[in-house]
């Protein structure tokens, strides 16, 4: 922690405190039974978490990222779903911070930072997700609004939030398709419904939900940054931050399970020895804390390049994809170490093998990161 200033400390050991006394006790049981942690969600509102990253003169701690980044890796060791719960917020955040209009910026920042306004990022549609640029939904200009129709699907906050950074295509013809894009702070209101709550594998406790648009109407002065053409600019800068938050998220849960083994190995005893004692077991240990601390590393230099507004697209890419690889092999791994324990809902490991997953899926899937990778390696070493 040497590179945090005073508050910066005071901020994580606040947090560090709140998950062992609020979240730790009761993660397990909400996780099971799928169920919104509303009151987790209010004490986050108090202690100002909603606004980590927004700036102090909108009301926000004005975190660095680097900061914000080890918030979520302490969270996502207890308990990953919470980690979405802010992050997708915080992702609209920072697209309206960076590319909203002043009067945007301080209009909806102030609301986003105590969390009365809450919400997330929405991208995805039924048909697509990778291929961003071929989204469907649709915005008309009519006089002072804009009429929206269509479909987003995977949403998270979806239903418990009100508030959305809607990617949408104003020109379906456009060339390059980028240029036909803008992308709106969307408030649910009458023609933006919810059609469902999607069920899933793990990630549980947050909502993941279909989002419809039927001739929603929205004001103009919401297309976010006043021009549009500019959709696709806005996705990006908000998935710099998400790139480096899953990034996090993976050490956290990369770390929990290491942690579990650790503490399962000492106390478990197969033919008169404890199981760390056994050197397939030892192995397996040494090579998950490996992976963690070489996770942390590339995610602290990922973030410390957003810290300083640095194109951090191949540390970010770095680093996704090492700790969510990270994540899924230290919790299939700690799962094996417990044997048939680490099958049972009784132990955390099983959530963080069905939590991990997702982490190689969202933000950009880990061939797409591959691929950014190995572009910005051909562009720095040109021949
Ligand atoms: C629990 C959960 C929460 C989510 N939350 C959100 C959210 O809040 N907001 C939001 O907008 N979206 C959200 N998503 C959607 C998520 O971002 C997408 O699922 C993701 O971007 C992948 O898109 P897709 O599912 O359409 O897969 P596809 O794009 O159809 O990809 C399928 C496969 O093909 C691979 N692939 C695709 N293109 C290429 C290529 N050019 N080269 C190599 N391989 C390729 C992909 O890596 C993947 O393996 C969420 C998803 C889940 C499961």
């Amino acid at each position: 922690m040497s590179d945090l200033d005073e508050q910066e400390k005071l901020v994580l050991d606040a947090v560090a405190r709140f998950l062992e006394r609020h979240v730790r006790p009761v993660a397990s049981k909400l996780e099971h039974d799928d169920a919104y942690p509303h009151e987790i969600v209010a004490r986050m509102k108090e202690m100002g978490l909603f606004g980590a990253i927004i700036p102090q003169e909108f009301g926000g701690l004005g975190l660095r990222p680097s900061t914000y980044a080890r918030i979520i890796e302490l969270i996502s060791e207890e308990w990953m779903s919470v980690s979405g719960i802010l992050n997708s917020h915080l992702i609209m955040a920072r697209i309206v911070d960076k590319m909203g209009t002043p009067a945007q910026r301080a209009r909806f920042l102030p609301q986003f930072a105590t969390g009365e306004l809450r919400g997330g990022l929405a991208l995805t549609e039924p048909d697509c997700g990778t291929d961003l640029q071929a989204i469907r939904t649709m915005a008309r200009r009519d006089g002072d609004y804009y009429i929206i129709n269509g479909t987003k699907t995977w949403i998270s906050n979806g239903i418990e939030g009100s508030c959305f950074a809607l990617l949408v295509k104003t020109d379906l013809t456009a060339t390059p398709r980028h240029h036909g894009m803008a992308m709106f702070i969307a408030e649910k209101g009458p023609g933006f419904t919810v059609s469902r709550k999607l069920e899933k594998l793990g990630y549980k406790g947050i909502d993941s939900a279909e989002l419809v648009f039927t001739d929603y109407r929205i004001p103009a002065d919401r297309l976010i940054g006043g021009v549009e053409g500019k959709g696709l600019a806005c996705a990006i800068a908000g998935l710099e931050l998400g790139r480096v938050n899953v990034a996090a998220r993976g050490v956290g849960v990369a770390k929990r399970a290491l942690d579990e083994a650790v503490r399962y190995s000492q106390q478990r005893k197969t033919f008169g020895k404890f199981i760390h004692e056994h050197q397939a077991i030892a192995l397996k240990l040494a090579d998950m804390a490996v992976r963690v601390e070489a996770a942390r590393l590339l995610t602290e230099k990922a973030a410390h390049a957003l810290d300083r507004s640095d194109r951090s697209d191949y540390e970010a890419g770095m680093a996704k994809l090492f700790a969510t690889e990270a994540a899924v092999e230290n919790s299939l791994e700690a799962m094996r170490i417990h044997g048939g324990y680490g099958y049972s809902k009784e132990f955390v490991v099983e959530r963080l093998y069905r939590d991990a997953p997702l982490l190689v899926i969202g933000e950009g899937s880990n061939e797409i990161q591959r691929l950014v990778i190995a572009k910005r390696l051909i562009e720095k070493n040109p021949i």
